[in-house]
């Protein structure tokens, strides 16, 4: 008897999900600690009046205001369950036989799982020594078969994000018909100038596709609803791979509700930064080689050591997010839980 099921699913990584324990201080995630931004509780019980209907296929309203503040057609945009959704489908829509993906590693998880699923080759390029994306071996390993480069700005799990000379280089580089895609879930958080936003910046690029995502500064990751910027053709493919009505009728309501709370957002946004910029000062003093970050967490370089910290932690009730062998990446949350993240930290160090 033959097995019907493709024998490479096995071999593929499972998502790792932050760990969700009652009472403790989830820092494992990456989300926001404020709540959903006001008028989004409301906006979701008002879509609740009206769940026996489907929601707009075309998702034109959210759509709408989006290509009205980024100065784009809304042709360009294409919405999907979280950005995470439109990364698989963007793999799914370039994935002719035996082509490959280039993207750096360690970085977003998500990558290989996509990749493998479309039926696409993963080429990973190691970070440099700082955790960075090491932009000229992403360049070299650039061939024939390569559909697609993914670059990581800012880089989860590690931080930091990728300059503008570092980005300008890369459209230099690659050939028109190689997506340059940037995955920007983070972008709010990022204070360093030298960094570009990338819809700003490339959007006039015929081979720059850009994500973003409503689940990170925008407080929306339990309603999933993300989006991404391409030229129209490329968008009209990715929006076929798209399972019809992927953003629900309360996602749509509730990321407009968002939108209109952005100078809210801001203001949250920077109390994430500033806690930022304290909380990595202090984890320098007791690990040196916190590499920078733009985005609303931190990397500890822990090594062998990345899975007994995050165990540690456990035990005090602060659930991180490791990464065996290699690192543990730690959210920005309130003050107290950062300084209690900081306590952790400093037992772990001087025991
Ligand atoms: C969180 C995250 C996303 C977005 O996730 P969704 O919730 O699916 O929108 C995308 N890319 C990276 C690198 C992320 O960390």
């Amino acid at each position: 008897m033959s097995d019907p099921l493709r024998e490479d699913l096995a071999s593929i990584p499972r998502y790792v999900p932050g760990k969700a324990i009652p009472d403790a201080v989830k820092l494992s995630s990456n989300e926001v600690p404020y709540g959903p931004l006001p008028g989004v509780v409301e906006a979701v019980a008002d879509a609740a009046e009206n769940v026996h209907r489907y929601p707009d296929l075309g998702v034109v309203e959210l759509r709408g205001v989006l290509a009205q503040r980024l100065g784009l057609p809304a042709e360009r945009i294409v919405t999907g369950t979280g950005s995470v959704a439109l990364i698989g489908h963007l793999m799914q829509a370039v994935a002719k036989p035996g082509s490959e993906v280039v993207y750096s590693w360690r970085s977003f998880e998500a990558y290989p799982i996509a990749a493998t699923v479309a039926g696409l080759k993963s080429v990973q390029v190691p970070n440099t020594p700082d955790h960075r994306h090491d932009i000229d071996a992403m360049l070299a390993a650039v061939g024939p078969d390569t559909r697609a480069i993914v670059i990581c700005s800012p880089n989860n799990p590690t931080g930091p994000a990728v300059t503008a000379d570092e980005l300008d280089r890369v459209f230099a580089s690659v050939p028109e018909d190689v997506l340059v895609v940037i995955d920007e879930a983070y972008r709010e958080f990022v204070t360093d100038p030298a960094c570009p936003d990338a819809i700003e910046r490339y959007a006039d690029r015929p081979n720059a596709v850009v994500f973003r995502t409503f689940s990170k500064a925008w407080g929306l990751a339990g309603l999933r609803v993300g989006y991404m910027v391409a030229r129209p053709d490329v968008a009209d493919a990715v929006s076929r791979c798209v399972i019809p009505f992927a953003v629900n009728a309360a996602a749509q309501r509730a990321a407009l509700a968002a939108l209109e709370a952005d100078g809210e957002m801001r203001r949250r946004v920077a109390l994430v930064t500033s806690e930022r910029k304290r909380t990595v000062m202090a984890a320098r003093e007791l690990v040196p080689d916190v590499p920078d970050t733009q985005a609303n967490f931190f990397w500890l370089p822990l090594g062998e050591r990345a899975v007994e910290f995050a165990a540690h932690c456990q035990e005090r009730s602060l659930l991180v997010r490791p990464f065996a062998g290699d690192g543990v990446r730690v959210t920005i949350g309130l003050p107290e839980e950062n300084d209690a993240l900081l306590e952790a930290l400093r037992a772990f160090v001087e025991d």
